[in-house]
């Protein structure tokens, strides 16, 4: 007596409904779920041609019986609910009961399954039944989808290369695998070992095997607990980011899930541990009644709907933040002090009349005080939050607030402007400099703060824009020893297929095993000292950007290398050098703002600080 049961229309009616057969990782993600569903722990898959020739599942699962074994293959058949009521306490990852049914009618499948009492063989053709008999004893479920979409060709064509298919699969078994480290499982494509994990329930272990050890040993545990949910897991310490969320795996009842609400929460949990735009490495399970996170939302069950969302976000918040706060040591802030050294022409290289090559070597011969890095805190990468607060409420307009003022005719701001010739810049006398951070300067209608970082980078972000994808430029620097990258399986696979994309930002990977790679040469703009964070940074665009604009990754390329070389706060400037940084700002097509978009400038007019003074009414 079988338990699969056949919905009742009004049932199947409340089932978010839609295609979920939408590619080969699709196919993987339905049956591993009904395989953790049946209570497997080890589960094998095989993959032929990235899955579009063959995927095979072998579980050592519950299996089912003679008359489930056909059933399992019908629209609506289900062992999971038999209710309505049953949709809001859903415990399994299957229950809308149609996988088989849609894997079925675009393949050929081959199930062999036993509950351990009886075996059974069953064989589909396009949705049809081809054979139906007993079979071996084994326990558990092999079931094997060949030939996905032989009758409807059309799917095939929107098929990315096998590498990027495979990726999605990969990345798809590692998050299987994060989410049940007590289940061993295995992924092996055309015959070769991808994936595999000992099932010995340690996340940790697992997080080893998929991002490697140094980054697992960098991983904090952490716990909390509210009311209505639990959460637990490992998040990274604040030295290793990511320029992309998809680190951040994310556990509903044991279901991955994508909620860009909790993933922000987990972001802001780092604010001011991680540089601006970057992201941590988090895996994190969150447990709650399932009758508060509902996942009868999608087809492919990866959206949810929560309850009580309010109080979850804070116990994320709360957990996060106070893992991470304890497990770093406080940074030093270091008093700002004057450069040792004798001031350097280091400034000059940023006249906007150089060539590359004077450029590069200016920088390579001389490392100065000015463009080292002038405090250990990460974040002053960028104005703390508060520091920007300031400008942004300032009751002086911006420079360019101002121009826009006076000159209603100016095109707004924004890049078509970029293109126009500045509005004036003023002619400005430096009278010094407060905080190691802001250059005070005069002219005849007032004084000016200007922020030298965001000036500096303003400078340097034109400089490489322009330099960027230059490959023309032809001047490239071989390393002494090569440098080399490691990526997991996925991204390694995904970065495969982007390499001629990298290439056109002057950077050429070689391939070196399946999981590394190396690069031999660079441009030679590339900032010395800085070349392996540059390229792992274009890496990172690469992966996260999956369809890739070139002109973006310039610019986001241009905008990174200007602020990992410009000066930070809490840094004295000699007065000359002042002299040259506003002489170069006044030389920038857009000297108003900083490439993040924050002002560089502002002005004090004379009359209003009259005012503040009462000498005018
Ligand atoms: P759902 O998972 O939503 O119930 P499926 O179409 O994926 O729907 O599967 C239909 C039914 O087939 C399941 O409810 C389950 O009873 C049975 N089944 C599918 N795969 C397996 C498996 N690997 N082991 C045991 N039973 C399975
Ligand atoms: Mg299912």
């Amino acid at each position: 007596m079988g338990i699969i049961r056949l919905m009742d229309e009004p049932l199947s009616n409340k089932i978010a409904a839609g295609e979920v057969v939408e590619r080969p990782t699709s196919v993987v993600k339905e049956l591993v779920e009904n395989a953790i569903d049946a209570g497997s722990t080890a589960i094998e898959v095989l993959l032929t041609e990235a899955g579009l020739t063959s995927i095979q599942i072998v579980d050592n699962g519950a299996g089912m019986d003679s008359e489930d074994a056909l059933l399992s293959f019908s629209r609506h058949a289900t062992s999971k609910i038999a209710n309505e009521h049953d949709l809001f306490r859903i415990r399994t990852l299957g229950f809308r009961g149609e996988a088989l049914a849609s894997i079925a009618s675009v393949s050929k499948v081959t199930l062999h399954t036993s509950n351990g009492e009886s075996g059974t063989y069953v064989h589909m053709e396009g949705g049809r039944l081809i054979e139906h008999r007993a079979g071996a004893l084994r326990k558990g479920t092999d079931i094997q989808i060949d030939q996905l979409f032989f009758n409807t060709p059309a799917r095939l064509k929107y098929m990315k290369t096998l590498q990027t298919e495979l990726g999605h699969s990969i990345d798809l078994m590692n998050r299987f695998a994060l989410s049940y480290p007590g289940i061993s499982f295995k992924l092996s494509h055309d015959g070769r070992m991808i994936l595999q994990t000992s099932g010995s329930g340690d996340i940790k272990r697992v997080i080893s095997d998929i991002y490697g050890v140094s980054i697992a040993k960098k991983m904090i545990p952490f716990e909390g607990e509210s009311h209505d949910y639990k959460i637990s897991g490992y998040a990274s310490l604040p030295e290793i980011t990511r320029a992309n969320k998809n680190y951040i795996s994310l556990f509903v009842n044991g279901r991955w899930v994508k909620h860009y609400a909790i993933a922000n929460t987990v972001h802001k949990a780092y604010h001011t541990f991680l540089p601006l735009e970057r992201q941590p490495i988090v895996v994190m399970n969150i447990e709650g009644d399932p009758y508060l996170t509902d996942v009868n939302v999608h087809p492919a069950k990866q959206q949810i709907r929560l309850s009580k969302e309010k109080e979850l976000m804070e116990l994320i918040h709360a957990t996060i933040r106070g893992t991470i706060s304890s497990a770093v040591r406080a940074p030093v802030i270091e008093k700002p002090k004057a450069p040792k050294q004798t001031p350097s022409k280091q400034l000059d290289i940023w006249k906007s009349s150089f060539t590359v090559k004077e450029a590069v070597e200016e920088l390579r011969g001389k490392e100065d005080p000015i463009f080292a890095e002038a405090s250990p805190i990460k974040e002053s990468v960028h104005p703390p939050a508060e520091e920007r607060k300031v400008a942004e409420t300032t009751p002086f307009e911006t420079l360019e607030e101002k121009l826009y003022d006076e000159q209603p005719e100016m095109p707004p701001a924004g890049p078509e402007f970029e293109e126009d010739t500045s509005p004036q810049f003023p002619e400005l006398e430096v009278v010094g400099q407060i905080h190691g951070t802001y250059i005070v300067a005069q002219s005849d209608d007032g004084f000016y703060l200007i922020d030298q970082h965001a000036a500096q980078e303003r400078i340097k972000y034109e400089f490489f824009r322009e330099k960027v994808g230059d490959i023309d430029a032809g001047e490239r620097q071989a390393l002494l020893l090569p440098l080399t990258f490691h990526y997991s399986r996925d991204e390694a696979l995904r970065l495969k297929d982007s390499l001629d994309l990298l290439a056109e930002s002057g950077v050429f990977l070689e391939e070196f095993g399946d999981k590394s790679f190396i690069v031999r040469e660079h441009p030679t703009w590339f900032p010395s000292g800085f070349e392996q964070e540059v390229i792992e940074e274009l890496i990172e665009q690469v992966l996260d950007e999956r369809k890739v604009d070139v002109k973006k990754l310039r610019e986001d390329a241009a905008i990174m290398m200007s602020c990992k070389r410009s000066i930070k706060a809490n840094h004295y400037l000699q007065k000359h050098e002042m002299e040259r940084l506003l002489a170069d700002l006044k030389n920038a097509e857009q000297p108003f703002t900083c490439p993040h978009g924050r002002p560089v400038i502002i002005h004090f007019k004379t009359y209003d600080v009259e005012k503040m003074f009462k000498r005018v009414m």
